[in-house]
């Protein structure tokens, strides 16, 4: 996968603060759908909700193409430094645009007694046996 700013091959795991994709020469990062999706562990955030409102909103098709090739990402006004391909729900965030993005929610850890996060580790095993 290709930096849509400068071509840069991005790589696994140098996004900011979060698992992703992220390239050393401008320092975005790209986030494909599970990735998003995935902020939903650590944070007060609903995937749903903000897919929903990405691309409702993302109606400017931008220059850069998504580096999975669907083609060119879309860009909202409303918010800065954050690209969406509608075909594949990847996110693509300019440096600086995840975290902000991922402070404005809460951490889980706060809120969370220990007793409840023992439930979620419960809940993943649970999860993962399903999988196997
Ligand atoms: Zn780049
Ligand atoms: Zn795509």
């Amino acid at each position: 996968m290709k930096c849509p700013i400068d071509g840069t091959v991005l790589q696994a795991d140098k996004a900011e603060a979060h698992t992703g994709y992220g390239c050393i020469s401008c320092k975005g990062s790209w986030l494909p759908k599970s990735y998003v999706a995935s902020i939903q562990y650590t944070k007060e955030f609903d995937p749903q909700t903000f897919f929903a409102e990405v691309s409702s909103k993302a109606h400017q098709t931008t220059h850069n193409k998504c580096p999975c090739n669907c083609g060119y990402l879309r860009t909202t006004p409303e918010e800065e430094g954050v690209s969406f391909c509608s075909t594949c729900s990847g996110v693509w965030f300019e440096k600086n645009a995840l975290k902000e993005l991922l402070l404005r929610y809460n951490n889980k850890d706060d809120s969370f007694t220990a007793a409840s996060s023992i439930d979620a580790i419960g809940f993943f095993a649970t999860i993962g046996a399903l999988f196997k």
